[in-house]
């Protein structure tokens, strides 16, 4: 059934504004968001739409087709962070962070999302972004993309609880097709690299594998603290600040563990921009080396991943992909794998043969294509 049909049957009349914005992959330069690093993402063609129907009070009410049968109630001016079910906050967290003086009335809204859950592709800032990038549209706020984005990224750390960075939301608003999207963390300032691997017979292969460990110790916190910990004892403002060089020569100043967790986020930092430079230079041999380089930091140094990423991104490797790395916060969710088109199928079912045999649940497949952010789907 179409969003429209959804909103309708739920609200009992018509929309007035769907917009839509997409999950993202992000290429290279995995939990450096929160590091002040550049990072690379793209993204994919599943979208979260939002269709709005404009309210005469100040009301909220809210339906997803991912989470029937509930619908949420809510006013613009009494929103307080963690209210209503854990799925609206991230669409009460974008009203409460616009704030209401901004709102001269309420909506009734109705979402339906593509992106898969809790799979690494960040369907939450699609959610974000589809909300406000739907409500900047209607009132004519004409907010920029870097400003709507910092609203979303208000509204996850804030409203919903979830301490991320910024790069999803970035994506999810200023993505163009065909590009990946070289973002500075720090100042929300980018550039379009173009990224077009149909053109040179490879695509990217996203493994799905359908878990999420959860982790005893806090993973996502624990390894922000640590970076955050290095930042201030070796007296810059994020670990973007400091070379491997300088970084390398004060490694006694760290323990161990802060250490290993920074020196992925220095390493992988650089690597973004090797990676930069391989793709002006169509170098997809040395981009899959780069992916290779950081999955192995963020398994041995970050430790977030998980045996059923390693198997997906080993099993890759050893049937022709030119590198692959698990993707996301980690201990689960998805895999990239850059192939060859014409080893696809055969890649596919080794990764289905190896999950198989160890005992994994099936994993899912998708190939991800530089897709567009986000947009009004329908006005009027
Ligand atoms: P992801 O990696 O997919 O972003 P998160 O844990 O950050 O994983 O966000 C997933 C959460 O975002 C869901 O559990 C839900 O609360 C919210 N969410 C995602 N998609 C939808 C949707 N279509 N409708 C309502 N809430 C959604
Ligand atoms: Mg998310």
């Amino acid at each position: 059934m179409e969003i429209s049909e959804h909103f309708h049957s739920t609200f009992g009349y018509s929309p007035t504004l769907i917009s839509g914005a997409p999950g993202r992959v992000n290429l290279i330069g995995e939990h450096i968001d929160y590091n002040g690093g550049d990072v690379l993402p793209f993204a994919i063609s599943e979208l979260a739409r939002a269709a709005f129907g404009a309210r005469t009070d100040s009301k909220i009410r809210l339906a997803s087709s991912q989470f029937p049968g509930e619908i949420i109630e809510a006013d613009t001016h009494i929103l307080t962070p963690l209210y209503g079910q854990m799925w609206s906050r991230y669409i009460l967290g974008v009203f409460w962070a616009v704030g209401s003086a901004r709102l001269a009335h309420g909506f009734d809204i109705y979402i339906d999302s593509s992106v898969p859950i809790g799979a690494g592709l960040s369907s939450s800032a699609a959610v974000e972004a589809s909300v406000a990038y739907g409500l900047n549209e209607y009132f004519h706020w004409n907010m920029s993309m870097p400003d709507l984005a910092r609203i979303c990224q208000k509204a996850e750390n804030d409203f919903v609880g979830m301490p991320c960075g910024i790069m999803d939301q970035s994506i999810a608003l200023m993505a163009t097709e065909g590009h990946a999207l070289l973002l500075d963390t720090r100042t929300l300032a980018s550039q379009q690299i173009p990224f077009d691997l149909a053109h040179h017979g490879l695509e990217l292969l996203v493994i799905d594998t359908r878990v999420h460990h959860e982790l005893v110790d806090g993973g996502y916190a624990e390894r922000r603290d640590s970076c955050e910990k290095a930042a201030e004892i070796l007296g810059v403002a994020t670990l973007r600040e400091i070379s491997r060089e300088e970084f390398e020569s004060r490694k006694s100043e760290l323990d161990a563990t802060t250490y290993l967790r920074a020196h992925h986020a220095v390493t992988e930092i650089e690597r973004v921009h090797r990676a930069v430079d391989a793709l002006a230079a169509g170098e997809f041999e040395e981009l899959g080396e780069l992916l290779n380089q950081s999955h192995h930091s963020l398994r041995d140094e970050f430790t977030v991943s998980c045996p059923e990423l390693d198997c997906a991104v080993e099993t890759a490797n050893a049937h022709g992909a030119l590198g692959a790395r698990m993707i996301g916060g980690g201990y689960g969710g998805s895999a990239i794998a850059l192939i060859k088109s014409v080893d696809a199928e055969n890649i596919k079912l080794k990764i289905e043969g190896a999950f198989a045999k160890s005992g994994f649940i099936e994993p899912h497949f998708f190939t991800a294509l530089p897709s567009a952010g986000a947009q009004i789907i329908q006005q009027g």
